[in-house]
């Protein structure tokens, strides 16, 4: 076999699966047909589930010095301000990133890109893959090199991270049902001045569609997207020039323009693959699903398609777990998609909405609305938990087990475990939890009762693959726990995405070790010293 895995495309997903590979000790191989890393910004929301996956990976550093803090965003109709949402930390307490950061895509994949160097990876460019042959226990691809000539390989596993005209999915035969949106829509990164709120989000709500205006890092540099206007739609050689004319009068004529470096029509799609996996191929990103630019979720859904696959993909590929591990990928993420597209297709429908009443509304009603929702505090969690991605969950997923009893309001088998500060020795100083969570590893939380000590056979030896942590009785603790709804005595073992794999209230050692053989498919050895405890 010439590699574990072929990870097909160095966008943001294919990057991050060969990250997240390679920092697991699996050989993988990562090809792209273009000449090199993409020059332009695309995506530019990096939401905090990203962040918080970045800081496993060492990056987040580099992403918080290049990005900029979204504070706020502000709304504009016929005009006027008629509103600002707040947005800077607007997760307080849930996540230690409680805000969403803007970033470039390609920033973005060059932090990634140098990541993966770091770990003797490099992107093999100009290598595009051209058809595929599945067998019982390998797939061969065929490769165009740089050179046009064409060379076949074997690999274990193929993951699709080509994005949306993906090859992958085609020689698959996975059907992409959708359609495409009828609107033309428009980017541009440009230098301007104007009525804009310097180092804000700009929302301009027009009677028929918005503008938006998207702060980046340099002077006067703002990333422009709106949708064109409906007599500019049918032309293929349309300049930003004639584009501004539209800009000024919506956005108000104080839009001084001294220059556009990137300038792009597109037309939207929303689909999504019919399947996430034939045998030994799968889709991830784009390649899998596509749907409107509404909330800064299409590349940050790419990444969590990356990072639930690779832990994945590794437990296979160095023979601790069973093939049977990787069905739960698309059980888990198909669901996420298809439910990312529902809702992103109705907001967009809104947003886009020609009718005339739904433009009135965007310009008198909306943002009047929103600015006021945003001060309920119940609202804003809520918005925040489904825009960061902090939100999603697996509760019916094959890896999700709740035991009985444990109240209905805890965190549930599925869900994200909550980000928490505690004491993690008695009378010590408050620690970020997730600082503590290896995510190359199981970690067993335990709390309000004795942690099983592995050695004494009372937790399943899994060796450098589990770590526990036994959480001490503190006040502090007591009201950080209650906080976050979680009971005492509980314990939570979690998946290696930080996901709770099986959570239950006392802890129960034959529980556990039936559900990592037959949940999580590992083949558990005997006693082995080297499990964590902290
Ligand atoms: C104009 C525009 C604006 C956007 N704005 C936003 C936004 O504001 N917010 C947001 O979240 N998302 C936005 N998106 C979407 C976002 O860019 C994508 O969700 C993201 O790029 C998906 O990443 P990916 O790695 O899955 O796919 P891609 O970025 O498309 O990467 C796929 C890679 O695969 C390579 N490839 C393709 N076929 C082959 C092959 N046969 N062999 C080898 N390599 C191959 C390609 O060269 C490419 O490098 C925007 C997209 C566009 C086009």
């Amino acid at each position: 076999m010439d590699t574990d895995v072929l990870v097909v495309g160095a966008g943001p997903t294919g990057l991050m699966l060969a990250n997240q590979l390679a920092r697991r000790g699996v050989r993988a191989t990562i090809i792209d047909r273009h000449a090199g890393p993409s020059q332009q910004t695309r995506a530019i929301a990096v939401q905090a589930r990203t962040l918080e996956i970045y800081s496993k990976l060492g990056i987040v550093e580099r992403a918080l010095e290049l990005g900029r803090r979204g504070t706020g965003a502000n709304m504009w109709a016929r005009g006027r301000r008629m509103a600002r949402v707040p947005l800077g930390d607007i997760g307080q307490d849930l996540s230690p990133y409680p805000f969403v950061l803007i970033l470039g895509q390609d920033d973005n994949e060059r932090i990634m890109g140098a990541k993966l160097r770091d770990l003797g990876v490099t992107v093999q460019w100009n290598t595009e893959l051209t058809a595929l042959e599945q067998s019982p226990g390998h797939v061969t691809a065929t490769l165009k090199l740089p050179d046009g000539s064409s060379r076949t390989t074997t690999a274990a596993w193929v993951a699709g991270c080509d994005g949306a005209h993906s090859a992958v999915r085609e020689l698959s035969g996975i059907t992409f049902p959708g359609a495409p949106y009828e609107h033309v829509f428009f980017v541009a990164d440009t230098q301007v001045t104007g009525s804009m709120v310097p180092d804000e989000l700009n929302i301009y709500l027009l009677l028929q569609g918005f503008h938006l205006f998207f702060p980046m890092r340099g002077n006067d540099h703002w990333r422009i997207v709106g949708m064109l206007p409906a007599a500019l739609r049918k032309r293929d050689d349309l300049t930003f020039e004639e584009v501004v004319p539209s800009l000024r009068q919506e956005a108000g004529t104080e839009l001084s323009f001294k220059g556009c470096s990137w300038f792009s029509t597109y037309r939207i799609h929303h689909r999504c693959a019919s399947r996430f996996r034939n045998r030994r191929c799968f889709l991830l990103g784009d390649a899998a699903h596509i749907h409107s630019p509404v909330g800064g979720q299409g590349m940050n859904t790419g990444l969590q398609d990356a990072y639930n696959l690779g832990w994945k993909l590794a437990l296979v590929v160095t023979g601790r777990s069973k093939e049977t591990l990787l069905d739960s990928y698309e059980a888990e993420r198909l669901p996420v998609a298809r439910r990312l597209l529902s809702t992103t297709d109705r907001l967009f429908t809104l947003i886009v909405s020609n009718n005339p009443a739904a433009g009135l509304f965007r310009t008198r009603v909306a943002a009047r609305i929103l600015a006021f929702a945003m001060t309920i505090e119940r609202i804003r969690k809520l918005a925040f938990l489904t825009i960061s991605q902090i939100g999603i969950r697996y509760p019916a997923g094959p890896l999700s087990e709740t035991l009985r009893p444990l109240p209905a309001r805890a965190p549930q088998a599925g869900e994200r475990f909550p980000w928490l500060r505690l004491a993690l020795q008695a009378g010590g100083p408050p620690e970020d939890l997730y600082r503590k969570l290896g995510d190359t590893c199981f970690n067993l939380i335990v709390i309000g009762q004795s942690a099983p000590a592995a050695p004494a056979g009372a937790a399943p030896d899994l060796g450098d693959l589990m770590r526990i942590h036994s959480i001490p009785d503190d006040p502090g603790n007591e009201q950080a726990l209650a906080r976050a709804q979680v009971p005492t005595p509980s314990f939570y073992l979690l998946r290696p995405d930080g996901h709770i794999g099986l959570a239950g209230a006392r802890y129960d050692a034959a529980s556990t070790a039936r559900y990592l053989s037959e949940r999580l498919r590992l083949k558990i050895h005997g006693e082995k010293p080297g499990t964590g405890v902290t």
